[in-house]
């Protein structure tokens, strides 16, 4: 059973074995988290990012996959980069912000990763409405069989952190 623990903060600083990056396709780079990510990791991520973009994802990374880098000069030594769905009130993408959870969680075990860390996904930028996209969280994160024994919600502020409690 993989243990559920939330902080509130700053993922950039979690000495996890993996931190996990709420993405855009492109994968070269962009506001939020994933700039915050690469300023404090420095240009070795997005160098990797960048190879990877030549290598594999010539068109992105799709929505809902994870991949994984160095972690730079963060304290972890991973980052799995996954890709959020943007909110939409026409159509149910519920599945999509999930399947971010469970390939992160797949990357994580062939990283061998014990503690991943991960942001509230999609719920920035991209609009996901935050009670929602933490039942999401919460919910994938339980019920996705893993090796990974701890997973950290490192969330931003109080009003996210309160969400998190509320579904866990
Ligand atoms: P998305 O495009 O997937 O919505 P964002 O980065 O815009 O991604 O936001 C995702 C969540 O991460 C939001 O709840 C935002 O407040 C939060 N966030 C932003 N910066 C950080 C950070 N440095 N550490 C942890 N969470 C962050």
């Amino acid at each position: 059973m993989v243990r559920i623990t939330l902080v509130q903060g700053d993922i950039t600083a979690e000495a996890a074995d993996a931190v996990v990056n709420a993405a855009n396709s492109s994968l070269l780079g962009g506001g939020g988290v994933d700039g915050a990510i690469h300023r404090r990791g420095g240009p070795e991520i997005l160098a990797a990012c960048e190879d990877l973009r030549r290598s594999h994802y010539g068109k992105g990374l799709p929505t809902g996959r994870a991949v994984a880098t160095t972690a730079g000069r963060l304290p972890a030594d991973h980052v799995i980069h996954t890709v959020g769905p943007v909110w939409s009130r026409q159509e149910d993408r519920s599945e999509l912000l999930a399947s971010c959870y469970r390939e992160s969680l797949r990357v994580a075990d062939e990283l061998g990763a014990r503690t991943v860390a991960f942001p509230a996904i999609s719920t920035g930028v991209y609009g996901w409405p935050m009670d929602d996209g933490a039942r999401i969280a919460i919910e994938t994160v339980r019920t996705t069989p893993t090796r990974v024994k701890e997973v950290r919600f490192v969330l931003f502020d109080a009003a996210a952190y309160a969400a998190f409690e509320t579904a866990l």
